[in-house]
């Protein structure tokens, strides 16, 4: 195995991360699993974007549909004082593989409702890859398992839709366990039966 230190490590000496930067918008399925692992679910709150790009992503009317609400805020991970995702921690993430937002997993995978694309997100430092390196080789991260989060991801994301519905008198938590746990079975099936 090789010693040489992982790229986000080197990014982060470098640069504004991908947990310092953006805005993490959390599926409900990501509540759940979050909560389930931490015993808390006072990690996220409803907030308009700050950057009016994010409100501008018409290539992907799921996504623009789906988990925005008509006041324009959607549901993302809190933030420090500093501007650092709530669970970045000294060594990078404090959240399991699995446990992560499925947004966070994908990165820097780019993707609409459809399925990933060819290109990849701009974010990442490429200037720290070695020469001849590959960024994705550089982060361990497999198109095999960016397929099964995309679909998950878009699976959580249409619940989110059903949840609003359903909660639209209620005032801080509009997710509809039901629909999720279905959907979760659905997905689960739906591996099984793909493998
Ligand atoms: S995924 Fe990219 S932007 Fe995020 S920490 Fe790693 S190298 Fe930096
Ligand atoms: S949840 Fe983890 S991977 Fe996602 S932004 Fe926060 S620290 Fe980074």
């Amino acid at each position: 195995m090789s010693n040489e230190e992982f790229l986000c490590a080197r990014c982060a000496r470098h640069m504004k991360t991908c947990c310092q930067t953006p805005e993490i918008y959390v599926t409900p399925g990501d509540v759940e699993r979050i909560a389930n692992h931490v015993g808390r679910r006072d990690f996220f709150h409803f907030r308009v974007p700050t950057d009016p790009i994010y409100l501008e992503e018409d290539d992907d009317p799921v996504w623009q549909q789906h988990i925005f609400r008509e006041d324009n805020s959607r549901r993302v991970l809190k933030k420090t004082l500093d501007s650092d995702c709530s669970f970045l921690g000294p060594q990078g993430c404090t959240l399991p593989l699995e446990v992560r937002p499925l947004v966070c997993r994908l990165y820097p995978f780019d993707y609409d409702e459809r399925g990933i694309r060819d290109d990849l997100a701009t974010g990442c430092p490429l200037e720290l890859l070695r020469p001849g390196q590959q960024l994705l080789v550089a982060l361990d991260m497999k198109i095999d398992d960016a397929r099964r989060w995309h679909k998950q991801l878009y699976e959580e994301i249409r619940v989110e839709k059903t949840s609003q519905q359903m909660a639209k008198d209620e005032a801080d938590f509009p997710i509809d366990l039901d629909a999720l746990t279905s959907c979760t079975s659905a997905t689960t099936t739906a591996l099984s039966t793909d493998q």
